[in-house]
């Protein structure tokens, strides 16, 4: 079953930061079927968010065993972005263009910036302590 927004719902409905999507039956109950909630910042390169049953709330619907909702049960949730010019994998943040830093905030790209501070002054662990810290992973992914 697919659900789409209508162009105005799109326009109006701008996403940032922790997101909270509530499904619920449609007609004469109403009641909440489940949650699903994320920030904006881990939605994965294909602009989309997947979600199995383990990643739905509240966590009764996961030990419903199959009554409510099937066992292989996935939302997908697709996004656009709101910009045509600006990366949001690739574009430094002071290259972010007027309407994406007034859409974010200055205060949202302070602490962006901070991260991105925190993260160059990073030392990354050799391949070798990586090994070390993460006994049971393939060292090949850990170069
Ligand atoms: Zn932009």
């Amino acid at each position: 079953m697919i659900f789409l927004l209508t162009e105005q719902q799109q326009r109006n409905l701008i996403l940032q930061g922790d997101v909270k999507i509530i499904f619920k039956h449609a007609g004469f109950s109403n009641k909440v079927m489940f949650r699903i909630m994320f920030n904006t910042a881990f939605i994965q390169r294909g602009n989309y968010i997947k979600a199995g049953k383990m990643e739905l709330s509240p966590e009764d619907i996961r030990k419903d065993k199959g009554k409510i909702i099937p066992p292989d049960f996935i939302v997908y949730i697709h996004f656009d972005d709101i910009c045509t010019r600006c990366s949001p994998y690739e574009t430094e943040i002071e290259d972010l263009c007027d309407n994406c830093k007034l859409e974010i905030g200055e205060e949202t790209l302070d602490e962006w910036r901070h991260v991105k501070q925190i993260m160059q002054a990073h030392d990354f662990p050799s391949a070798q302590l990586a090994h070390q810290m993460l006994p049971n992973v393939d060292p090949d992914l850990l170069q």
